[in-house]
């Protein structure tokens, strides 16, 4: 397939075609399949990824160092900015520009919405958003519909149930793009009134002839879903902590929701998790989270950096 991805800023999902997704998935696909035999090559040799990470993270980043390394280019890892200049009242723009002049590809998290895209346009190399505040989280929604691929070989036809904090979660903004892409039978949302799914999704949803049904009861949903992806209610964009502990543990998946799930369904989160799964599901063969998802995330980031760097 032609590499429609070369040099492109990957910010939000909304810029895939169906088209992107299928080089993304195939390029994933050869990657999973160089791990597996040889565990990397050295296609992105003399080529450098700079990592700047404003805000916490352990897979995200983790995940992109691994997957430079496993193609053989080189590291710029920084996770947390306060022993940088950052620290001392450096702009964004500035510390863009002087990363851009020792790296390929810049891969950044930052507190903001709107920040990858201020990175992007102060750089000349490309930018990945890595997580830019309540805004979007690219790379965790294409990991996830790559993993969601995988189960059923098909987005097309299935009910997929959305749980938890669909407000300022980032990665259910960009999977909803995602989901757009395909016919889905039904995105369900499940979350409590104050953290609901920003009403320009609903609309986009409309646009595709999605349906989509929101509701706060988990268990009147449940059984009829194929993919149930749980999110953590986000501390960190609550000012008052008060109303973040009333809601933080509405909907915990344990042994009786796993009951009343499918067979074949699968059931995912981006992860950290803080309670929303309990651990006495995690043997579960239906539980995906620490496992598949987080192997794809590898295979996914070596794909994409691939395809930005080398044509
Ligand atoms: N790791 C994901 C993110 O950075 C999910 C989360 O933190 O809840 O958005």
């Amino acid at each position: 397939m032609k590499n429609t991805l070369f040099q492109k800023d990957i910010i939000s999902t909304e810029m895939f075609t169906r088209d992107d997704i299928a080089l993304i998935f195939e390029c994933a696909d050869e990657m999973r399949t160089v791990v597996e035999k040889s565990g990397g090559n050295d296609i992105l040799r003399g080529k450098v990824l700079a990592a700047l990470f404003y805000e916490p993270s352990s897979r995200t980043f983790a995940s992109f160092i691994t997957a430079m390394q496993r193609l053989g280019g080189g590291i710029i890892p920084l996770n947390g900015m306060k022993h940088t200049s950052v620290a001392k009242g450096e702009t964004l723009e500035d510390t863009v520009g002087v990363f851009e002049q020792f790296s390929d590809v810049i891969v950044i998290r930052h507190p903001e919405s709107g920040a990858a895209a201020a990175a992007a346009r102060a750089s000349s190399h490309p930018v990945i958003n890595a997580g830019d505040g309540p805004h979007e989280h690219p790379t965790q929604a294409l990991l996830d519909v790559y993993t969601i691929h995988q189960h059923f070989r098909s987005i097309d036809d299935l009910t997929i149930t959305l749980v938890g904090d669909l407000l300022y979660g980032r990665t259910v903004h960009s999977l909803m793009n995602l989901l757009f892409l395909y016919h889905p039978k039904t995105i369900v949302l499940v979350s409590p009134s104050q953290l609901k799914m920003p009403a320009e999704y609903n609309r986009e949803a409309k646009k595709h002839a999605i349906a989509i049904h929101e509701t706060d009861s988990l268990d009147s949903v449940v059984g009829e879903t194929d993919v149930l992806y749980v999110t953590r209610v986000q501390k960190e964009r609550f000012d008052d902590l008060s109303i973040y502990k009333t809601l933080k543990h509405r909907f915990v998946i344990g042994r009786q929701t796993m009951k009343l799930l499918k067979k074949d369904a699968v059931l995912m989160h981006p992860l950290p998790r803080v309670g929303e799964i309990a651990s006495e599901v995690d043997d579960d063969t239906r539980s995906i989270y620490l496992s598949e998802q987080v192997k794809n995330g590898v295979y996914v980031r070596m794909a994409l950096l691939s395809l930005l760097v080398k044509k």
